[in-house]
């Protein structure tokens, strides 16, 4: 059997791990039938953040009341850009909670951007967050001094949790007092 190497992760097969271009021919494609899979996979990966990056500016018009015009010209808001920071945003923790968007189980909908002082204009990245959607709902019922406090909490529970990584028994009653003194 004839041998191939593969374009993509460099390695010499047996012709046949390497799929046909297309019906009807014999030709086969330049990388591995993996690699070939891995492929696919990535730009549809790639095509379904584009999507929400467009969902979310189109969202943001209504509730910006701008056009899409003015979104992407004067406020930065590109979407091939916001599709790779929501993606790379994804993959750590909430601004605003600290929890792991991995933690979270509604996938990709659990991420959404949030226009971080609503009355000031709404150029992206200088006022806007990838933030997850609980947070971002929350601080859209919140007031201001509501939502002021309500990362402090968040800041002081991190803290906690530091605390308890160290020491798990600080959680027990019995410690509150010792805490306390
Ligand atoms: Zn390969
Ligand atoms: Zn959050």
């Amino acid at each position: 059997m004839n041998k191939k190497r593969c374009c993509d992760c460099g390695e010499t097969y047996n012709e046949e791990f390497f799929d046909l271009e297309g019906k009807g021919t014999s030709r086969r494609r330049p990388f591995c039938t993996i690699c070939h899979q891995t492929r696919r996979d990535k730009r549809k990966s790639v095509d379904r953040w584009l999507e929400k990056a467009r969902w979310t500016l189109t969202h943001h018009m209504k509730s910006l009341k701008r056009t899409r015009d003015e979104l992407i010209k004067i406020f930065g808001w590109d979407v091939r850009k916001m599709a790779g920071d929501c993606e790379h945003a994804f993959k750590y923790t909430c601004d605003y909670c600290g929890t792991k968007f991995d933690d979270m189980v509604h996938g990709m909908a659990d991420i959404t951007l949030d226009i971080v002082n609503i009355k000031a204009a709404p150029f992206y990245n200088v006022n806007t967050r990838w933030v997850c959607n609980v947070c971002n709902a929350r601080k859209k019922r919140m007031s201001t001094g509501e939502w002021g406090r309500y990362l402090q909490y968040v800041t002081s529970w991190k803290a906690q949790q530091r605390k308890l990584e160290k020491n798990p028994l600080l959680a027990l009653p019995m410690f509150e007092w010792a805490e306390r003194r």
